[in-house]
This record gives structure tokens, sequence and C-alpha cells, in this order.
């Protein structure tokens, strides 16, 4: 599945360095992921890394996706 940051967040930018896709960013009030941008971090590491470093648990599920889905998209943002 895709991740999403919900009202807990602080805008405190750490998820953004974190993220293997470059989908996360500063949105107008709390920071955004870019769905189809980001593969729960398939392809790159072992589990999404963005939950890792957030202090405010603000990153949750969003819509379910196959990790075939997002293997694939792993690969169309990487070449
Ligand atoms: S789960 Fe991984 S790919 Fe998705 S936004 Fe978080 S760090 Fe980026
Ligand atoms: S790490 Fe968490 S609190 Fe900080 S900007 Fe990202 S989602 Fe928001």
């Amino acid at each position: 599945m895709s991740l999403k940051i919900n009202d807990d967040c602080t805008s405190c930018d750490a998820c953004v360095s974190a993220c293997p896709n470059d989908a996360i960013s500063a949105g107008d009030v709390i920071y955004v992921i870019a769905a189809d941008r980001c593969t729960e971090c398939v392809g790159a590491e072992d589990s999404p890394q963005c939950q890792l470093v957030c202090p405010a648990d603000a990153i949750v599920a969003g819509a379910s996706e196959s990790r075939d889905t997002l293997m694939a998209r792993y690969h169309s943002l990487h070449g």
C-alpha cells in the first residue's frame, strides 16, 4: 500500500530524507506522501523508513496495493 500522513504530523521534516523514492514533501499544513511515488519501501528497504523515523506516529496505511504493483512502481521510478 502507499502510506499517508495524518493530522498528527508536526512538520518536523524527519521523514523527507528517509524516503528512498523522494515521495514526501511539505504540504500546505502538514507533510504529504505522493501516492504515485510511495512503494511502502518495497524495492529498497525491509520496512517503511518514514514510519521508523516519525516521532509523531503520523504515517499510516493508505490504499492497499499488491507487492507486484509496488515493485513495478519502484522499478519505474528508478529505471
Ligand atoms: S513508505 Fe517508504 S517509499 Fe513510502 S513514503 Fe515512506 S519512506 Fe517513502
Ligand atoms: S516525520 Fe512525521 S511528524 Fe515529521 S514531517 Fe514526517 S510525517 Fe510529519
